[in-house]
């Protein structure tokens, strides 16, 4: 309907405009050299207003032929940016999948179609890991690395690299840079931290983790790796407040108590420890004043008193004894550990031991030992530090794996198999 009135309204205002055309009185005549023309004037407006609008058609013909090539650019990269996101659709696809071919070949069209932006650089460089194409993945990293605004997505993709192939140099210096370019990441505390503890650099590690149920082994570590005996005594001392029956941390603290001269409080924190989990290596330490084998065996006593049943304070008794010359007391403790169940290797040595020194080189003597010998080979086996990662055997307690290299993981293994199953296998 608004149409209908719109085209009536128009149509009239034609109708009059031509008929007050029609009615201007006049003639026009012009010559331009031979050529020559003349009409009235209502037909020379209109030849006029003819002429205007044909030359003003003729301009907007010669632009448009004039923005051909123009259009066809943008038409060009339109195209080739809509295929690029495609190809950035289907490698997001492809890598959620795991699907590695389509993944790598997908994320180098789109870095074609769409040039080195960070999407595209990030895209290749996570199907080339995918792929285990570690060279495509650093080549990619390194480009978006000197990106301004993603430079820290290239550092943390190298960092990730060098901390798989365990270069902690590298990935150390990748580290600072990542965190020179977006301070104050999560992340990348946790990624410092991990690389804290394979340098060794136990100060820094324990500054940068968190609650961390290895803190202990950090603080003995750091305690070692201190050249201030002051600073070395403070971390021994947190060890030692964190695990107080944690031998390592126990002997970190008690030895650098010795060392300053406070030889009471040092035999107290071990003395407490024995209560609470006696080891052979504090007994070490708290015998190792005395050299006198009678004062030993007093000292053995002393420290066996805070927890007489344990096994540990029947060795210690049995082996002060013994090297004192009390076969007696020692077979004692050894009856003792076998009433209470105890098989172990180390207690058939200590037998083998007290029948040398009782019945000397005789036929006799020589059967028991021979007999005690024996036993030892098929009893059950002494607890030592272990690996709770790869199960490896260690001589002495470290706070990384020297054959795994873990942090942390080197225990006392005193869970013994059941005495009984030794005696059936035998
Ligand atoms: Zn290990």
């Amino acid at each position: 309907m608004l149409k209908v009135i719109l085209f009536l309204v128009a149509a009239s205002v034609i109708v009059v405009v031509a008929w007050m055309l029609a009615g201007i009185p006049g003639h026009v005549a012009a010559s331009i050299g031979a050529f020559s023309i003349e009409t009235s004037a209502p037909v020379a407006i209109l030849m006029l207003a003819v002429l205007v609008i044909a030359l003003l058609l003729l301009f907007r013909l010669l632009r448009g032929l004039r923005s051909i090539p123009r259009s066809g650019v943008a038409w060009r990269r339109r195209r080739r940016a809509a295929i690029g996101d495609r190809a950035v659709t289907r490698v997001l696809v492809a890598l959620a999948a795991g699907e590695q071919g389509p993944a790598r070949k997908e994320a180098r069209r789109a870095r074609n179609l769409l040039g080195e932006s960070p999407q595209t650089l990030l895209l290749v460089a996570e199907a080339g890991r995918l792929a285990g194409r570690e060279d495509e993945a650093e080549e990619a990293f390194r480009a978006l690395s000197k990106q301004k605004d993603a430079s820290f997505l290239g550092f943390r993709g190298l960092l990730r690299q060098a901390v798989d192939r365990q270069d902690w140099t590298e990935a150390l210096t990748l580290a600072k840079q990542a965190e020179a370019a977006h301070p104050g990441t999560a992340w990348l505390r946790q990624q410092r931290a991990e690389l804290a503890l394979q340098t060794n650099n136990w100060a820094e590690a324990l500054e940068l983790v968190g609650p961390d149920p290895n803190r202990p082994t950090y603080y003995i570590a750091a305690a070692e790796a201190e050249p201030d005996p002051a600073r070395a005594l403070d971390f021994a001392k947190q060890a030692w407040k964190q695990a107080p029956a944690f031998t390592p941390a126990v002997l970190a603290y008690a030895t650098r108590l010795r060392a300053g001269g406070s030889e009471r409080r040092a035999q107290a924190c071990v003395l407490e420890a024995w209560k609470r989990a006696p080891h052979p290596d504090l007994a070490a330490f708290a015998l190792a004043p005395q050299t006198a084998p009678l004062a030993r065996v007093q000292a053995a006593k002393r420290l066996a008193a805070a927890n007489p049943t344990s096994i540990e304070s029947r060795i210690v008794l049995a082996r002060t004894a013994l090297d004192a010359g009390l076969t007696g007391e020692a077979r004692h403790q050894l009856d003792a550990s076998q009433a209470q169940g105890i098989r172990q290797r180390r207690l058939s040595l200590i037998l083998a031991e007290i029948e040398e020194q009782e019945r000397g080189d005789t036929e006799a003597g020589r059967l028991a030992q021979r007999e005690a010998l024996r036993q030892a080979t098929t009893a059950d086996p002494d607890p030592r530090w272990e690996c709770t990662n790869c199960h490896t055997g260690q001589a002495a307690w470290h706070p990384k794996c020297t054959t795994c290299g873990k942090v942390g993981t080197i225990q006392w293994q005193s869970n013994q198999p059941p005495a009984g199953l030794s005696v059936v296998a035998a």
